[in-house]
């Protein structure tokens, strides 16, 4: 959306549901403080984007999109010693693939460098700035704590053109990683650690993913982000809670240096989730050590992962909208996403059988060397997605788990004796069970009643079972993944979390049965497999032998474990 086709701030605000960020963007339009409103969301390129970043996106985007603004996309690319071309990629891939475009407004942190640097100077010029010699340690003892103030630096009083000439020096490259730093001189008593001679300027020999070897000192987060919103014309700055005790600092730099622009930073609770964690840091960890098969295994909460499990964009969108945008922190329970999934999918997946878990059935009464094509219905909802055949014949697979031989009361599904109803098909009755030698039964032996053509029988009578199934001859072959937390508990520990892995997280199937038509369209729409959940084809499928994931089940099973 254009400017010019810009909604009202009212009607804008109350489709989007009120929040106090949108609160705050809709007040500083309607006083004339901003005229546009300019957001944007910055990622490091140091791992794959996740859930937590895309509340980010749709919060940033989102808000540019209601407002008739503008969002830029800005890589936060500050320390090329954790960052890569193959992130960067990923990053501009799923913000777009969630839905969202950033037109023209692509930048870096790196296209400001020059500038930074120029600022610094300016910043040792007025006595604001100073190069400190101290070893990292001793920084960090001279910090100070949250109840001890630090203390001041010997190096803190340097002459400027001292300063000036050791930090020209860092810049060429003259000296080692962490021998020496470019401090801000703020307060080393301030009851804000933040404001303590926060850092500047590190050195880090590193190639930069866009500056190559040019630069042997990179800007820290402090000091890059605010001046990069300010040069860009950021209107509102929505970051994280845990940047609250840096707006001090924020502020301290946009009020010392002669920057374009007032950005104002603002603060909302960042997403967590039960059963996961929202780290970059973990989930590398998860990638390097093979716990997973990569950035987007479909256990991974990466948009990547997420995408190729089958959890489509919309639901993501959904799901954020609903959680909504608050001031303090709280956990979310992973059915809320689970569900906003379900919902999505059941409005447009489409229906189809399969078996996971085959068990063979043969229909004693019917003809053999016959089949028939019965109807089916692809959506139940929606007329026009139309029908499709299916086969009926004498040998048939159901779902292991729809037979018992010694039922339990409630159990209405496949039992010697009892009738239940094949979907679309017919009523069949089990006869016998056949078992191997190890007592395991492998075949049923059933009978059909012809009347009951469709599914219904003439006589009136019921039966308190449907169940799903497949034409034995028609059916193809596919390997199923099903998907489990890949935490064992609701709240895993971020600091150990290799304890708190789910060995369950994978179940593979590799036997299970579908419908043709699933393969024959070779989509990479998500459909429902009837009775058993969401399922997309993976990109591991090959030739004649498909792959399914599950993408979620039918119904909420974190409630019952
Ligand atoms: P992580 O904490 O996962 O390592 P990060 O904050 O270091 O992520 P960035 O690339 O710096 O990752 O994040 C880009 C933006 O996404 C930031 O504005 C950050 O506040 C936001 N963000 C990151 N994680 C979450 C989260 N869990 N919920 C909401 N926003 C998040
Ligand atoms: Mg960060």
């Amino acid at each position: 959306m254009t400017a010019g086709e810009a909604k009202t701030t009212e009607t804008a605000a109350s489709e989007a549901g009120r929040d106090f960020i949108r609160d705050i963007v809709q007040a500083d339009l309607a006083s004339g403080k901003h005229k546009t409103v300019v957001t944007r969301f910055p990622p490091e390129p140091n791992g794959y984007l996740h859930l937590g970043h895309a509340k980010a996106i749709c919060l940033n985007f989102g808000i540019a999109e209601e407002f008739g603004g503008r969002c830029h996309l800005r890589f936060d690319d500050t320390n090329p010693a954790r960052e890569e071309q193959e992130y960067i990629d990923a990053i501009k891939r799923d913000v777009r693939w969630l839905g969202f475009d950033w037109g023209d407004n692509l930048f870096h942190a790196s296209d400001y460098f020059d500038k930074l640097y120029g600022w610094a100077e300016q910043l040792i010029r007025d006595g604001k700035a100073y190069v400190d010699d101290q070893t990292p340690d001793e920084m960090r003892l001279a910090r100070g704590t949250l109840t001890e103030p630090g203390k001041n630096s010997p190096f803190r009083d340097r002459s400027v053109a001292e300063n000036l000439d050791l930090f020209a020096r860092m810049k060429a490259g003259e000296f080692q990683n962490g021998t020496r730093v470019l401090r801000a001189k703020i307060d080393m008593t301030s009851g804000n650690i933040n404001l303590r001679d926060p850092t500047l300027y590190r050195i880090v020999k590193a190639p930069h993913p866009r500056t190559g070897t040019a630069w042997s000192i990179y800007p820290s987060y402090d000091y890059a982000h605010g001046q990069s919103d300010a040069i860009e014309g950021i209107t509102h700055s929505i970051c994280t809670l845990e940047f609250e005790d840096h707006r001090p600092l924020y502020e301290w730099f946009l009020d010392n240096l002669p920057v374009p622009s007032r950005p104002r930073q603002y603060e909302f609770a960042r997403l967590n989730l039960t059963y996961t964690l929202l780290s970059k840091r973990v989930l590398t960890e998860l990638v390097r050590g093979e716990h997973v098969s990569g950035w987007d295994d479909p256990r991974m909460p990466t948009l990547a992962g997420l995408q190729r499990r089958g959890v489509p964009a919309a639901a993501i969108r959904d799901f954020v909208k609903r959680i909504g945008v608050a001031k303090a922190n709280s956990t979310v329970d992973m059915a809320m996403f689970d569900f906003s999934v379900r919902e999505t999918l059941n409005r447009t997946a489409l229906r189809r059988m399969a078996v996971l878990k085959p068990l063979k059935v043969v229909i004693e009464n019917y003809p053999e060397g016959q089949t028939e094509e019965l109807d089916a219905i692809n959506h139940p909802d929606d007329p026009a997605a139309g029908l499709r055949k299916i086969t009926f014949s004498r040998e048939l697979y159901i779902e292991q788990d729809d037979f018992m031989e010694n039922p339990p009361k409630k159990f209405f599904r496949l039992s010697p004796g009892n009738e239940v109803r094949l979907r679309y098909a017919y009523f069949v009755t089990c006869r016998e069970a056949i078992k191997n030698a190890a007592g395991e039964v492998i075949e049923l032996r059933c009978t059909y009643d012809p009347a009951t053509k469709g599914g219904n029988a003439p006589d009136g009578r019921k039966v308190k079972a449907t169940m799903h199934w497949l034409s034995a001859a028609d059916a193809l072959s596919a390997e199923v993944r099903i998907y489990n937390p890949l935490f064992t508990t609701e709240s895993p520990n971020a600091a150990a979390f290799a304890a708190d892995l789910n060995p369950q997280s994978l179940e593979v199937l590799p036997d299970a049965k579908v419908e043709p038509a699933l393969v024959a369209g070779n989509s990479a729409e998500a459909v429902q497999f009837e009775r058993q959940g969401y399922f997309v084809r993976d990109k591991d499928s090959a030739p004649g032998k498909p792959v399914f994931n599950r993408t979620v089940g039918l119904r909420d099973s974190y409630a019952k474990a």
